[in-house]
């Protein structure tokens, strides 16, 4: 394929700066387009040029149409089937891939029934919309939590899983159909939002083919190109498939400060049709995620930290940067925790303790 003009990227939150930054050095010409935009003027989009989105779905508007209609946006049919719950895991079902028992829930889905198939707590989970934890109501069988009204049919109701650890997988698949992974990721998530991961961890290798896999036959299913994401819990051995997102991940951040090629430069060369080898571990990284907490220049002093600062106005729970640490030197990592637990508010202690217990 003729090296495309320009790339577009249906979105301009952190994933599309972030993509943008990383074509920069491959000058890669990568447009991050804020599809609400008041003062939309149509945009000029060339016949070579190709298109991309940061997010799976997206509000109407006559910059989204004019993107999500360009015949070179990679993944077209893809998006809409992914951002509902609903088809999404019957896609997963189909390929006979692990994910918690779930249904939809319907007109006639009773709570009770639900707590005898799936147990005293079941998770009902907003087809389309959710992220970061929003869009979840749990049901509790000994409070006798009842399904709101305004979720029939907009919902699935998932087992809860008593699971060990959540890890990831972050890959990529190419044109012709070869699939490139990182080593899986480790995540702590709390109140349903990605707090810290930690990659590669020698522990989390016997699952690694395994999970690729997994994650090879959906991107083949869909004739995916590009980076895709696939969350899953592990119990014991076996890996339950929680999620996949069409898109660069949080949970493939820490890939920009350990790897020779990161997630973003990953998925520009997938979509461009640029040569895509196996990316190159440099050394084990902790990412922790800034949720709604202001700027601190003290970060910068850390001597293995990366800052990665989104601009964002700070609200409670909302992700506004990210601190990549190296953990090549452990005396070095140790000494960055405990700066870090000093610096950063108490719903940081546990996973700052949860980095200490879990890297190498
Ligand atoms: P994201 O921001 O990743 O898109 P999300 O809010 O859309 O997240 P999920 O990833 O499905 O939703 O769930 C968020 C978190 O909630 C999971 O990472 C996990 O910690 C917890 N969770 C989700 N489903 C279950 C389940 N069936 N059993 C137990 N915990 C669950
Ligand atoms: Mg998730």
């Amino acid at each position: 394929m003729k090296q495309p003009h320009t790339i577009w990227v249906l979105g301009n939150g952190q994933l599309g700066a972030m993509m943008a930054h990383a074509g920069e050095r491959l000058a890669l010409h990568v447009k991050p387009i804020d599809i609400m935009s008041p003062q939309a003027e149509p945009l000029v989009l060339g016949a070579d040029d190709i298109v991309t989105a940061e997010r799976e779905q997206w509000p109407e508007s006559s910059l989204s149409l004019q993107l999500s209609q360009h015949p070179h946006f990679i993944n077209a049919p893809v998006f809409a089937r992914l951002a509902d719950r609903y088809s999404q895991k019957s896609l997963l079902d189909e390929l006979a891939i692990a994910t918690a028992p779930w249904e939809l829930v319907s007109q006639q889905t009773q709570a009770q029934a639900l707590h005898q198939r799936y147990g005293d707590r079941v998770l009902l989970k907003r087809r389309t919309g959710g992220y970061d934890g929003k869009g979840q109501h749990w049901l509790k069988q000994s409070e006798h939590t009842q399904i709101p009204d305004d979720w029939r049919n907009e919902a699935i109701a998932e087992q809860a899983i008593n699971f060990d650890e959540e890890i990831s997988l972050v890959g990529a698949r190419t044109q012709d159909g070869r699939c490139v992974f990182y080593p899986l990721t480790l995540n702590l998530h709390q109140n349903g939002i990605l707090m810290a991961s930690l990659a590669p961890l020698a522990r989390l290798e016997s699952l690694q083919t395994k999970a690729e896999t997994m994650l090879s036959s959906i991107m083949h299913e869909l004739n995916y190109v590009g980076v895709m994401a696939m969350e899953c819990f592990r119990v014991d051995d076996t890996l339950l498939v929680n999620e996949l997102a069409p898109r660069v991940h949080n949970s493939g951040h820490w890939t920009q400060s350990a790897c020779h090629i990161s997630q973003f430069e990953m998925h520009l060369r997938a979509i461009a049709g640029l040569p895509l080898p196996e990316p190159k571990v440099n050394f084990q990284t902790v990412m922790i995620n800034l949720i709604g907490v202001e700027k601190d220049n003290n970060w910068l002093s850390l001597s293995n930290g990366e800052l990665f600062w989104y601009d964002k106005a700070v609200r409670p729970g909302r992700k506004v940067g990210h601190l990549n640490l190296s953990a090549k030197n452990q005396a070095e990592l140790s000494q960055s925790l405990t700066l870090l637990s000093q610096w950063l508010p108490e719903q940081y202690q546990a996973p700052l303790e949860w980095v200490k217990a879990n890297h190498n």
